[in-house]
């Protein structure tokens, strides 16, 4: 699998320094580099004829040279019950991304998807039936973000790596997309507004914990044993619940930051008293955060959503137990909320 859609250099997955570097063959003065960058990376602007500060020669030079990653909204939808914006968008390739803006008291929060498709073959989720069609490159990661502010023309402040694919899973660009988005000649997200949710890939947990960001970790849980988690996600044949508290522990430690584990609840699956029990038991020695998500019914999966009563019983037993827990609110549900789903339904309708 390859991160090159073309031969040419992608322009917009370039940090100021690197820039500055490929510059210097074109013989221009050191600060177009800084102009250019101001250009993709603050204006956010589409393309290089927007760049009117450059001249025509320049931009020209530039066309030649590089690829200006932009993406194209091919399907928007808004939320009648809370003013969600789901976007489709279309790559240079074809491929469909697809990503989720939402607006919260605190600010406007942008999720993203990390990979067109993805491999890891949860049972519950829309995203990973056809499988994995390629990495993101860190500009089309970037570009989701700034297209949404194009388009809803208001500022991003929170930005998470939720939608489909798994961002470990694509390690280096995600990394250098969480480096363009928050230096401070960028957007500037501050890295505490950044959230990167992983289904728990061992090794990726312990890498990123050595980068010591302060963005933080979600850990998709799902389920408190060994045997249960597996019958959900694959990636629990691979990584015992042992190995991957030990993998949050170290992510803790190295970053002082506070894990979040995600659990989606599913009707007679994992939301029984018994389930409550042991999860308590797996995370209560750990500095940690839990989302409960009531499950959302995906067509092609058969997990029922957890009723009220239930997912509020789990909570106030966590509670109880002093553990720190919140509902998520489910965003979007008029509008194919669970990840995947608009994508999905989009190809489903191609010829
Ligand atoms: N691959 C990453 C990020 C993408 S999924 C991960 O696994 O964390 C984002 C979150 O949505 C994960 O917690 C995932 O388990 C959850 N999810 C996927 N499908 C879902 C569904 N149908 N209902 C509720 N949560 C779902």
């Amino acid at each position: 699998m390859s991160n090159k859609t073309e031969e040419k250099t992608d322009i917009k997955s370039l940090t100021l320094p690197q820039l500055q570097e490929e510059l210097k063959r074109f013989s221009e003065p050191a600060y177009r580099a800084g102009q250019l960058y101001e250009w993709m990376h603050r204006k956010l602007v589409a393309d290089y004829e927007e760049m009117t500060n450059l001249s025509k020669a320049f931009r020209e030079k530039c066309r030649e040279a590089f690829t200006c990653t932009t993406l194209h909204a091919v399907k928007v939808q808004e939320s009648r019950l809370d003013g969600t914006k789901k976007f489709l968008f279309a790559l240079s390739d074809g491929n469909l991304v697809e990503s989720v803006w939402m607006r919260y008291k605190h600010g406007n929060s942008v999720c993203i998807s990390s990979q067109a498709g993805c491999r890891m073959g949860c049972r519950f989720c829309a995203s990973t039936l056809d499988g994995l069609e390629r990495n993101l490159l860190p500009s089309e990661m970037l570009e989701q973000v700034y297209a949404v502010t194009r388009l809803t023309g208001e500022r991003v402040s929170n930005v998470v790596v939720m939608g489909t694919g798994e961002p470990l899973d694509n390690y280096e660009n995600l990394l250098r997309f969480l480096t363009l988005l928050t230096d401070e000649n960028g957007l500037h997200i501050s890295q505490r507004n950044v959230t990167v949710s992983t289904c728990g890939i061992v090794p990726g947990i312990r890498r990123l914990a050595e980068e010591r960001l302060q963005i933080t970790l979600a850990l998709s849980l799902h389920a408190a044993t060994d045997e249960k988690r597996r019958s959900m996600m694959p990636i629990a044949e691979r990584y015992s619940l042992d190995e991957l508290m030990r993998a949050c522990t170290y992510y803790f430690e190295k970053t002082g930051r506070r894990i979040t584990f995600e659990y989606s609840l599913a009707d007679g699956i994992n939301d029984a008293k018994e389930d409550a029990e042991a999860l308590i038991s797996l995370i209560k020695p750990l500095n940690c955060h839990v989302n409960l998500i009531p499950i959302n019914p995906v067509k092609e999966r058969n997990f029922r959503q957890s009723d009220r009563r239930a997912v509020e019983g789990f909570k106030n037993k966590l509670e109880k137990n002093g553990i720190n827990v919140t509902i998520r609110r489910e965003m979007g549900r008029d509008i194919d909320g669970a990840c995947g789903q608009l994508r999905r339904s989009h190809l489903m309708k191609q010829p």
